[in-house]
């Protein structure tokens, strides 16, 4: 409950026009990018520190009034999105970024930077913030941590939790904590960075966030293979890792995920005629010679899983443009049509058997996916587009048809969210993925970290 006295306490701590209600809460804070799910919340409060933060949990706390968190709103679990009755606490006035620390290859920032941002602000020092999700020009670092986002070069590089080396955090008492140092190793208890990184606003709200850097490779190529099978576009990736060879990123795109974005950017590239599905290979090093050998290397490896067409892209221009083509995929198909996005992930040898029991689930019960991935991860996103089907198997019968591919995922040794989070869409499902006796430990870890469930409560383990 949202009465005239909590208003005045939150809007003292961060003046009036912070704090929107009714008519003043822009559409944006009512969703995120998960199907098209809405709600609208009491209100959104938009504090300036973590000091300020702080003190609006405590009267949340005293007053067990929701909290949820919202980062750049691209999340595709529908974590931010304010389905409890509660207030929204938008991010997006922490955004400076601290000090790039050149000499120890770190970043300190707050945590509603935009992911790109701080990527092109290390990048002029010279250095290199590999974690690269494909919705970067949106989502924020403290979103990223919340989600341990991962993206096209986590098969190098690792996803937010690597990356990740120390926080700044507000627990559900209104306790500020900052867990980790600005070392790269720590033995020091129970490691809380690992811990609240992948939380999603339910245990702390963070608000500063230290990561490694890299200095960045400085030459690159990036191969774009075509199959006529998008069986032997799967089957080839375990292949190319068990050559002894790393690529920075590796990812699997079916032909209509890459129609979907060609259009959408009104792009003139012309997709081989043959293929129907797509990896995409880049192979980063210091020197000329050792990419040259490791693209010959997958190259000759590549012709036992006849490929139909291999482009080679050297220049920096042809691969920003494939690059943007790839990570415009989801965005576009969004924009054609609703669709729920599963983020399914397995050992990847096994990627070719996931996808096989993904496309004969849609046969027999009678929906259409695309389906695209960070491959070198085993992570696939299925995409089930809505098209023409009714409420009633949208709502009723589609979840028999996601719980058979979680089933099989985990089956495979995988499990249900490899980088999207649970959010509100996945919870129906976590029972697939966590036995209750895990559940319960993690119930006890959130009653810890925020014993009035306050924060994002709907999302709770
Ligand atoms: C086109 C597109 C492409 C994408 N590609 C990728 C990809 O390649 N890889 C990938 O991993 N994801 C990808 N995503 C998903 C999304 O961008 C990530 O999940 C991202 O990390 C969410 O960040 P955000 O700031 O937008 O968070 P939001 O959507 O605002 O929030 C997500 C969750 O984090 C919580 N949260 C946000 N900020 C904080 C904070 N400071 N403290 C505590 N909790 C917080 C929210 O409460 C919510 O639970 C993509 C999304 C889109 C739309």
């Amino acid at each position: 409950m949202l009465d005239q006295d909590i208003i005045n306490q939150i809007s003292e701590i961060v003046g009036q026009q912070w704090l929107l209600f009714g008519d003043a809460i822009k559409e944006k804070y009512t969703h995120d990018q998960t199907e098209d799910l809405t709600a609208l919340p009491l209100a959104v409060v938009i504090p300036s520190n973590t000091e300020e933060i702080a003190a609006i949990v405590k009267i949340c706390a005293a007053n067990q009034l929701p909290i949820v968190v919202r980062g750049g709103g691209s999340g595709l679990a529908g974590a931010a999105i304010p389905l409890t009755n509660g207030i929204v606490l938008s991010m997006e006035r922490f955004d400076q970024i601290l000090d790039i620390d050149r000499a120890n290859m770190q970043v300190r920032t707050q945590a509603g930077v935009i992911t790109e941002v701080l990527q092109n602000a290390v990048a002029e020092h010279g250095l290199l913030y590999p974690v690269d999700p494909a919705g970067r020009g949106w989502s924020y670092i403290g979103g990223n941590v919340a989600t341990n986002a991962g993206g096209l070069r986590a098969v190098a590089y690792g996803c937010t939790r690597e990356n990740a080396l120390a926080l700044k955090a507000v627990t559900g008492t209104g306790e500020i904590i900052e867990t980790g140092a600005r070392t790269l190793k720590n033995s020091t208890g129970y490691d809380l960075t690992r811990l609240l990184v992948g939380s999603e606003g339910t245990l702390a709200i963070v608000t500063e966030v230290t990561l490694k850097l890299i200095a960045p490779p400085k030459k690159q190529v990036l191969m774009f293979v075509g199959f006529a099978d998008a069986q032997n576009a799967c089957s080839a990736v375990a292949r190319i890792f068990q050559e002894g060879i790393q690529p920075t990123a590796c990812e699997f795109i079916e032909r209509s995920a890459l129609e979907f974005s060609i259009s959408y950017l009104d792009e003139t590239f012309q997709l081989p005629e043959a293929s129907q599905a797509f990896l995409m290979i880049e192979l980063s090093a210091n020197l000329q010679a050792a990419i040259d050998h490791d693209a010959e290397q997958v190259a000759k490896l590549l012709e036992q899983f006849d490929p139909s067409d291999i482009l080679l892209a050297d220049t920096a221009t042809e691969q920003a443009r494939l690059w943007r083509i790839r990570s415009n995929v989801g965005h576009a198909a969004k924009i054609n049509n609703v669709y729920k996005e599963e983020d399914t992930v397995v050992p990847r040898a096994q990627l070719p058997q996931l996808l096989k029991h993904v496309k004969a689930v849609g046969e027999r019960y009678g929906f259409r996916s695309i389906c695209y991935g960070h491959a070198g991860d085993g992570n696939l996103h299925v995409n089930i587009l809505r098209d023409d089907l009714d409420d009633q198997t949208w709502q009723y019968e589609l979840p028999r048809a996601i719980r058979e591919i979680f089933e099989e995922t985990v089956r495979l040794g995988g499990t249900i969210s490899g980088e999207h989070g649970i959010g509100s869409v996945q919870t129906p499902y976590l029972d697939i993925a966590l036995s209750t006796h895990e559940r319960l430990l993690m119930s006890g870890v959130k009653q810890a970290f925020d014993p009035h469930n306050i924060l994002n409560p709907r999302r709770a383990i």
